[in-house]
């Protein structure tokens, strides 16, 4: 059994503060700045360039990898650090078209985050028009696979209403008609069990800054399946991606298995924070977090649907559809969020009306959410949100 009375006491959270954001970007891990200042302090600044081979950064990128693995059921060695989510999501797509010639068809739906979306357009011009990107409604993704689809790109929790995919299906359905699977985790890993390898998934993505607490623009991560990681593409075929990266050749080859994803070089000092992150995972089971997830959530949609009448359930109502978070409508969405903000608790606001909440059982209870509604319920109920000020739309929503 986790201890969530432990987990809890490995992070950092501002006093007066009810953090529902996780799925956005999670909490600081209190390990997190001295590992840092260490790898600063000792490692960059006495090692110097020394550092890539005495302090292990240039390997970095698997080790950490690794780790995030185990979270996601990839063997080692499967799995590798590096860039944004979105390089990562173009590198696994343009991998996935090249092992499927023949069909030009990219199936995705209108549940996936935009960016997902947008780096397919992109692509899908790179490669000269040739291909065309399908977007189905969530709900008819199943029918809309067939023989025409060479890649089903899908992320597994929709961002804006916590609508869980079922990966497994989803991908022995994409199998039988011939397509590979691209799967986006950024909302599931570290949120739920996910287990890549019995799902059978080609290719998979994710961040580390939502659900793996790795900080603001923490690097993303990609999976490729044991038997496509010799013979995947690689679209970005940067140096450290490369055979021997310190040959200098003047022509790329393809580094071994999943090396070949990387591209740059490596952002050690992000790495060195998310490794730092990942230690809070040690002793954790996800099928705890997973249980004390949808516990937090039923009592949260229960005790909302109770005292706050105008808001409307936007996720699914079954938790066994749903990811780690809850979303509820209201056309002020975005005052009350901010009216909300103003007194401690803290959710997101997708925009056109989404009110977005995180559950996330490493360093929240149940009495936080409890005093979450109860404020919740004063800004609504009382219309604390009926100001200018909260109606003005910041930079980031
Ligand atoms: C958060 C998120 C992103 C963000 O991509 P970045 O390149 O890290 O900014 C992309 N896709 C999905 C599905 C996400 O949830």
């Amino acid at each position: 059994m986790t201890d969530f009375s432990k987990t809890r006491a490995l992070f950092d959270l501002p006093d007066g503060v009810i953090y529902l954001d996780g799925n956005s970007l999670g909490a600081l891990p209190t390990a997190v700045p001295a590992r840092v200042a260490h790898m600063i302090a000792a490692e960059w600044g006495k090692e110097l360039i020394r550092g890539w081979n005495s302090a292990g950064w240039m390997t970095m990128p698997r080790r950490v990898g690794d780790r995030v693995g185990k979270l996601i059921g990839a063997p080692p060695g499967t799995v590798v650090m590096g860039d944004t989510l979105s390089i990562k999501v173009y590198q696994a797509l343009a991998a996935a078209i090249a092992l499927n010639p023949g069909r030009r068809v990219i199936l995705s739906d209108s549940g996936n985050f935009p960016s997902d979306l947008y780096m397919a357009q992109g692509l899908i011009r790179t490669l000269g028009g040739a291909l065309e990107l399908k977007v189905s409604d969530p709900e008819a993704i199943e029918g809309a696979i067939d023989q025409t689809i060479a890649v089903l790109m899908l992320t597994e929790v929709d961002y804006r209403t916590g609508r869980l995919h079922d990966m497994a299906a989803l991908t022995r359905k994409a199998h039988e008609a011939g397509a590979l699977t691209v799967w986006d985790l950024a909302h599931s890993a570290g949120a739920l069990p996910v287990d890549v390898l019995a799902a059978d998934a080609d290719f998979a993505v994710g961040c580390t800054y939502k659900y793996l607490n790795g900080g603001p623009g923490a690097p993303a991560f990609i999976y490729v399946a044991p038997r496509h990681s010799d013979a995947a593409a690689p679209a970005l075929s940067g140096w450290m991606g490369h055979e021997a990266p310190f040959a200098f050749d003047l022509d790329y080859r393809a580094g071994h298995g999943i090396e070949r994803m990387r591209v740059g070089t490596p952002p050690i000092l992000a790495l060195a924070a998310l490794d730092a992150a990942l230690d809070v995972w040690e002793g954790v089971s996800l099928q705890d977090v997973r249980k004390a997830s949808i516990a937090l959530s039923e009592f949260f949609i229960r005790e909302v649907e109770r005292r706050c009448l105008q808001l409307v359930l936007a996720s699914p109502r079954r938790p066994e559809q749903r990811g780690s978070q809850v979303s509820f409508r209201h056309p002020d969405g975005y005052a009350i969020m901010r009216a909300m903000i103003d007194r401690g608790v803290i959710g997101d606001f997708r925009a056109p009306d989404a009110l977005r909440f995180g559950f996330t059982p490493l360093y929240l209870g149940e009495e936080d959410v409890r005093r979450a509604v109860e404020i919740m319920a004063d800004v609504i109920n009382n219309r604390r949100w009926d100001k200018d000020d909260y109606r003005r739309k910041e930079l980031v929503t």
